[in-house]
């Protein structure tokens, strides 16, 4: 078997997991070099390597394994041009599609709640946003990644193993600012669909990623008056308006769950073992549920999203307390973050604040 190397071997150096090799072989479009009769094992040569990696950037693009089959016995450019036309379009009539799903739907049937609608603003208001994010004085690695501008702010707290936190959460972060552009409250549910794809995706093609995932509190601004929050695992957003704070998000953990049921009291949860185990987290599967919120801004709103490395080592209380009396919201994450990491606490600890003026 000179020459050959093992399925796992073939998978280390291509980045592409065993069970994709297989779906591949499977589909026609790579075949192992060698199969050996009595053990059916699987070889592969390292002259296939090349080819793994343009089969897998072609999946990425979403083109079939059916056309892919004759993209690899017609290498010519003019293919891929053929299939970014027929992207664009199949994307035109999806958009087409959901425009007219959406007048299908009955009035008020929508996943977007509002808060306060009646003291929505119409005029533009001004944000100033900062934000910081700290490994801690435990942790060897910072998972958290964070987004700090005036039309999208979000936190992002991710896991899995090696480094694979740390791209679980970055790729939420490019895939949330790639989509949200303040058009509709819909982009940011779309926006973290797209980085739970993304995130699915990567993992699922590369065996040193494969779990990653990530929390996302995201928070985009449309018209400069309306924020709009979409969450996905326990990652929060908090409102301090007329000096009272409240939380914008619900915590997607078990131990939250059991509080919402009413089994556990909120003291219990705190101490809970489970309460750090997520009900949703973006890159698990190929679906997520998105909460999606919509909170009309009023002149001095001051909002925060942080990470639980920020929330479990401050209370509300002191949140309300730095939050009002800031000048300014680069302070603000300033004074949060030092207190989440001076703490005692073991995590990463990030956060994002914007003040309305
Ligand atoms: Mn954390």
């Amino acid at each position: 078997m000179s020459g050959l190397m093992s399925i796992g071997e073939f998978s280390a150096l291509s980045g592409l997991s065993p069970k994709r090799l297989r779906d591949y072989a499977v589909g026609g479009v790579l075949m192992p070099a060698a199969v050996d009769p009595d053990t059916a094992y699987r070889y592969y040569s390292a002259k296939q390597l090349p080819d793994a990696e343009l089969i897998d950037t072609l999946r990425q693009a979403g083109m079939p394994l059916s056309e892919i089959k004759q993209t690899l016995r017609n290498r010519s450019s003019q293919r891929l041009d053929e299939w970014a036309q027929y992207v664009r379009v199949d994307a035109e009539l999806r958009h087409d599609a959901l425009a007219r799903a959406r007048k299908l739907l009955p009035a008020g049937d929508t996943e977007v709640r509002g808060v306060d609608e009646s003291k929505g603003a119409n005029m533009a208001l001004q944000l100033h946003v900062a934000g910081r994010t700290e490994t801690g004085p435990v942790r060897e690695n910072n998972e958290d990644a964070i987004v700090a501008t005036e039309q999208l702010m979000a936190v992002a707290d991710g896991m899995g193993g090696h480094e694979a936190g740390e791209i679980a959460s970055a790729l939420a972060s490019a895939a949330a600012v790639a989509v949200f552009t303040g058009k509709s409250p819909d982009e940011l549910g779309a926006a973290l669909r797209a980085a739970n794809w993304a995130i699915w995706e990567r993992a699922s093609s590369n065996a040193n990623l494969q779990g990653m995932g990530t929390t996302m509190c995201a928070a985009g601004v449309l018209d400069g008056a309306t924020l709009v929050i979409g969450n996905v695992g326990d990652s929060r957003a908090y409102l301090l308006r007329d000096g009272a704070l409240r939380t914008l998000t619900t915590d997607h953990t078990v131990a939250a769950e059991l509080v919402r049921q009413g089994k556990l009291t909120s003291d219990e949860a705190a101490a809970h073992p489970h309460r750090r185990l997520l009900t949703r987290a973006l890159g698990v599967g190929t679906n997520v549920t998105v909460d999606v919120t919509c909170v009309p801004l009023l002149h001095g709103d001051r909002v925060l999203l942080c990470s639980d490395g920020v929330f479990t080592n401050v209370p509300d209380d002191d949140i309300a307390a730095v939050l009002g009396g800031s000048e300014t919201p680069q302070m603000a994450v300033n004074a949060v973050v030092d207190r989440a990491i001076t703490s005692g606490g073991d995590d990463n600890a990030s956060a994002v604040a914007a003040f309305v003026g």
